[in-house]
């Protein structure tokens, strides 16, 4: 019994794919730097990052597609390092669907199960409900060439999915769709996954797409992993300059920290005196200060307050997004800050005098 209880305590707490060191070399280029990642059972990560991060090249390992040069790759308890590709029971999805162009749509999700002979029965069967679950049950007699570019890429993922992989793997999967249909997209993989209770690995370069859709995000730079968290936690406390300036809009400024002031640090950027939270951060020194434009504000000239850090620079433009302004205002020798505000709270004369103000609590200090 106590050996049955520690099997199962092993396997709760086991991640189902863990990354341990793991370093990837292309000649003289390292592409992943002793890479440390677990993913958890039934997760939807995502892998976030700008062109040539090692997105790519971390799923490819994951899938066994190429070898890492060091460290291992766990699914579940197995070390799966030097097994082949087939032998992982991964499902893959990619930009480019890649369905089979000879076979109907029923004949594709219900690829992987002929090969591993399955009876007709079993297999009409599981098509059938992978049909229902993506909404497509009344076309799995047509071609690949007779339905739509989302409707492919639910196929795919059907597909993918058909013989039950312990890893669902997407690259990029909605690459190539024209943004309205990506977005409804990225609402119905996020329920599939759901339904289906899988865990999935997702690449893209989108962090809107990133963070609707994801449990985690694991925000990536040349080869390194910068920061693990939800999107929130992501969006809301960037740990370095570069996940703050990557995801999402955020004014970043030059700062010294000059003293302490109560609980909070007294700093000087672009000539101003300004205070900061005091997290964590040293109390001296050079560090980059983080505002999201949503958090600046107009205030009149003269207004005192406390808790607010307040600033002046000259309005020099503005964009309409609808549901808000974009005004760009210049603050110093080549900065400009950008505040989002309602249309209406938005000056409107070029090339004059503004005062923005945004709370002490707002303020991010980032390390480099
Ligand atoms: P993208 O979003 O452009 O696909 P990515 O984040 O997926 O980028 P990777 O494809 O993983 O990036 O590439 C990581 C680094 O490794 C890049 O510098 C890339 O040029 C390099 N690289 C990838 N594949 C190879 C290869 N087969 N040979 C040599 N270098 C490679």
């Amino acid at each position: 019994r106590r050996q049955r209880q520690m099997c199962i305590r092993d396997s709760v707490m086991s991640a189902a794919v863990s990354l341990n060191q793991v370093v990837k070399r292309y000649g003289d280029a390292t592409a992943l730097h002793e890479l440390n990642l677990e993913i958890q059972e039934g997760e939807f990560l995502s892998l976030l990052g700008p062109s040539g991060c090692g997105k790519t090249t971390t799923l490819r390992l994951i899938a066994g597609f190429i070898q890492p040069n060091e460290g291992t790759i766990l699914l579940g308890n197995e070390d799966v390092t030097q097994v082949a590709p087939q032998h992982r029971e991964i499902g893959m999805v990619f930009q480019d669907y890649a369905l089979f162009p000879h076979m109907t749509v029923a004949e594709n999700i219900g690829f992987g199960l002929k090969e591993r002979n399955y009876p007709t029965i079993q297999i009409n069967k599981r098509v059938g409900d992978l049909l229902d679950l993506i909404k497509l049950s009344d076309v799995g007699d047509r071609y690949p060439a007779e339905v739509s570019g989302g409707q492919q890429q639910r196929i795919a993922v059907a597909r993918a999915v058909a013989y039950p992989p312990k890893v669902l793997l997407m690259d990029e999967p909605l690459g190539a769709l024209d943004l309205k249909l990506r977005e409804t997209m990225q609402v119905e993989l996020r329920r599939i996954q759901q339904e289906l209770k899988i865990t999935t690995v997702y690449v893209t370069h989108d962090q809107t797409e990133a963070m609707s859709m994801s449990d985690r995000i694991v925000v990536m730079n040349t080869g390194r992993i910068e920061q693990i968290g939800g999107a929130e936690d992501i969006y809301n406390e960037p740990k370095t300059r570069f996940v703050a300036d990557f995801v999402g809009q955020i004014n970043l400024l030059d700062a010294e920290i000059i003293g302490v002031q109560g609980d909070s640090l007294q700093a000087k950027t672009l000539g101003i005196d300004i205070r900061v939270p005091r997290n964590n951060v040293s109390e001296s020194g050079l560090v980059s200060i983080a505002v999201r434009p949503e958090h600046l504000e107009f205030v009149d000239p003269g207004t005192k307050n406390e808790g607010l850090n307040i600033i002046s620079g000259r309005l020099s433009g503005r964009t309409f997004a609808g549901n808000l302004t974009r005004v760009y205002i210049d603050v110093g020798k080549e900065k400009a800050i950008v505040v989002e505000s309602r249309p209406e709270d938005a000056p409107k004369e070029m090339g004059s005098q503004v005062n923005v103000g945004w709370k002490v609590s707002n303020t991010k200090v980032l390390l480099e």
